[in-house]
């Protein structure tokens, strides 16, 4: 187990949470706490296994105990929305919360994978005018990267295993995304092929490829990536996937959901404190509890 100075903690110190089903994997607490003692801030952050039907029971309890704030992590994505009292346009937007503060009793809610994901694309300059980019993907991860790529995107590509599930995921957010041109087709071969000649961003956002399953990848084998075509993987386990190998053997520009994870943290640190963290201490401490 990880030494804690548990010394730090008083009777004045505020308290942060993430609720997940299950927990035990999550690597929040070791980021925030870590982040939290550098920058000299009196918050503590634990982590909370709440079963999907007591979301409401533990939320409430929460609130009453006068928590500064909490993280959700899945199944509880969507499913705190009606327990909150406002939301920011992202995370209404994209129809979940992953991080929410207490703003003066108020509870308001936002998407930081969103914002993470905006930030590790602009920090790479990925994130331009009038691209045109491919997303892998169409549950939660691909709501938060189609909604960010919209902004920005002149068109964007989103193939999936179901193509329904693309479908919907365009319709839905079709509102928030402007001028953004927005086709749903399948994950397969020949699409991705004639898809990628002219992309300028291809974004995983599958689950395809993590942990434990390093060996596999959501781009077909027989896809040619372009050297002038950056690759996002959303997979942060393992920081290097098949994807990124490939994209790195092909010459492309290519970025980690490591990075994403850590940008995620960093856009959360600061809803809940006003400050921004020590992006170091969090990647330390992220690859030492990775590495433990
Ligand atoms: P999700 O809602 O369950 O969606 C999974 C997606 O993967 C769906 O599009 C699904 O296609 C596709 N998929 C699953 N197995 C497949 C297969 N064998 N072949 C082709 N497609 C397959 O999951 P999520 O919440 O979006 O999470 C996706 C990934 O993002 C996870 O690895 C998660 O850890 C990661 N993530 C990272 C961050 C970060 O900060 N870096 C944040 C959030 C999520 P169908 O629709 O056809 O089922």
């Amino acid at each position: 187990m990880p030494h804690q100075d548990l010394s730090r903690i008083t009777g004045s110190t505020q308290a942060i949470a993430i609720l997940g089903y299950p927990v035990h994997h999550s690597l929040s607490p070791v980021i925030h706490n870590a982040a939290f003692a550098a920058a000299e801030l009196d918050y503590c952050y634990l982590a909370l296994e709440v079963r999907p039907e007591d979301i409401e029971t533990a939320v409430r309890g929460l609130r009453a105990a006068h928590y500064a704030g909490i993280t959700l992590t899945a199944p509880h994505k969507q499913t705190v929305i009606p327990l909150l009292d406002g939301l920011t346009d992202e995370a209404r937007a994209i129809g979940a919360v992953n991080t929410v503060v207490d703003r003066d009793g108020k509870w308001i809610g936002t998407n930081t994978d969103a914002t993470g994901f905006r930030r590790l694309l602009e920090i790479n300059g990925l994130y331009q005018k009038d691209i045109k980019a491919v997303l892998m993907g169409s549950g939660g991860a691909a709501r938060a990267a189609f909604y960010v790529l919209g902004q920005v995107a002149r068109e964007v590509v989103i193939c999936n295993r179901t193509v329904e599930r693309a479908e919907e995921l365009i319709q839905s957010l079709s509102p928030f995304v402007g001028e953004c041109r927005a086709r749903a087709l399948p994950l397969a071969e020949d699409v991705l092929t004639a898809e990628l000649k002219d992309a300028d961003v291809l974004v995983n956002a599958t689950s395809v490829g993590m942990h434990p399953h390093e060996g596999d990848c959501p781009l077909p084998a027989g896809v040619r990536l372009p050297a002038r075509c950056g690759v996002a993987d959303v997979i942060y386990s393992p920081p290097k996937t098949r994807l990124l190998q490939r994209a790195e053997e092909s010459g492309c520009k290519w970025v980690s959901g490591h990075d994403m994870l850590l940008y995620q943290a960093v856009d959360a640190f600061k809803f809940w404190t006003g400050v921004d963290p020590d992006l170091q201490v969090m990647d330390q401490a992220l690859r030492g509890a990775r590495s433990r």
